[in-house]
């Protein structure tokens, strides 16, 4: 069998993932990268986007990352991100709040709006909102 890999998700507030994987999904700044254990060491900045992994019982997970790096090595992934929550912990109805807000504020185009602040507000929402709606369609 396929060696394991540690894959490790951390953002400012709390441990989110401490486990092994098979193999880990991430959303990378030049699109989803995935890393399978003796990878070649590299380092890039995170999209808002999914992690997924499969775990060491072949469990698939999916983790809703924003922003942060990544780090992989030949035994293991670090993701250290702005903001991160296992499928399981988002809430739907906050997620579809932040959305209608955000919108809100896009359609308004007040003078002093900062348009890439509600951008990213609304991307993070809706990545929210389809993780928890159907896992992102990863099946
Ligand atoms: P909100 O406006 O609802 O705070 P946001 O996108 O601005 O959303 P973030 O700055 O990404 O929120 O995250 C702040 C904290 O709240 C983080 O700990 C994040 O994990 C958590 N969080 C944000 N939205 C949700 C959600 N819908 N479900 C679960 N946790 C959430």
């Amino acid at each position: 069998m396929a060696e394991n890999i540690k894959i490790e998700i951390v953002t400012p507030e709390k441990y989110v993932v401490s486990e092994s994987a098979q193999i880990v999904m991430a959303p990378g700044a030049l699109g989803e990268f995935g890393v399978l254990a003796g990878h070649t060491p590299f380092l890039t900045s995170l999209e808002t986007g999914k992690v997924r992994y499969r775990d060491a019982g072949g469990n698939e997970k999916l983790v809703f990352v924003s922003g942060g790096f990544a780090e992989a090595l030949p035994d293991r992934v670090t993701i250290l991100a702005e903001s991160a929550e296992p499928e399981e912990d988002i809430d739907y109805e906050r997620a579809k709040a932040a959305y209608d807000r955000a919108k809100k504020r896009l359609e308004e185009r007040r003078e002093n709006l900062d348009n890439a602040r509600a951008q990213a507000a609304l991307q993070r929402a809706l990545t929210r909102m389809k993780i928890a709606e159907d896992g992102g369609s990863l099946h």
